[in-house]
């Protein structure tokens, strides 16, 4: 697969970040490409164009999911929906809290940020444990949104990220582990 090797080869081991232990996939050499970057955005899409995919809008959690999100909603030439930290948007929101492994993290959408059956697809960096997605996931369809997939660039199978989406659609260019 051209674009898992593309994808291999532009990303940075960097050893106990941000804790003793973890190693952490660093996507930023792959930014810096513009060649590289260009062709995992398009390889995004690809799952998407065409009537029977059809997709409204893409949505991204802050902040690496705004640097891809906002590049693959240009592509499929679709609207971004930014799902962001707590407290950072203006108008009224919809909140979600879930568990990180010390404490919970909350993420907010705008209220009227999709339409009722609006069919968005969700898109991050890295899929690692998945309460991050999945809380993004729920967060969207509370809105009324029918979330259609989740699109990564890596997925860190070991942490068990697409075993606890369970029967949400996940795809990702690069599986380590
Ligand atoms: P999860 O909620 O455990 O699946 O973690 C995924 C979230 O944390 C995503 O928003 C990622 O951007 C970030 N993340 C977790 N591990 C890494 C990594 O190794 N590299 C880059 N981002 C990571």
């Amino acid at each position: 697969n051209p674009h898992s090797e593309l994808v291999a080869s532009r990303l940075r081991d960097v050893a106990d970040f941000p804790k003793q232990g973890v190693v952490f996939k660093d996507i930023t050499p792959l930014l810096g490409d513009g060649h590289a970057f260009r062709e995992v955005i398009r390889g995004l899409a690809a799952r998407h164009t065409g009537s029977p995919s059809r997709i409204d809008a893409v949505a991204g959690v802050e902040a690496r999911g705004f640097i891809i999100g906002a590049a693959l909603a240009l592509e499929l030439g679709v609207g971004f929906v930014p799902v962001r930290k707590a407290g950072k948007l203006p108008g009224d929101t919809v909140q979600r809290s879930y568990d990180l492994e010390y404490g919970t993290a909350t993420i907010e959408v705008h209220s009227d940020a999709v339409a009722d059956g609006d069919r968005v697809l969700l898109v991050d960096d890295v899929l690692a444990t998945g309460g991050t997605a999945i809380a993004a996931w729920d967060l969207l369809t509370s809105c009324g949104a029918e979330v259609v997939g989740f699109e990564t660039i890596v997925e860190l199978a070991f942490l068990g990220g697409r075993v606890a989406l369970g029967d949400r659609p996940v795809h990702a260019l690069h599986v380590v582990g």
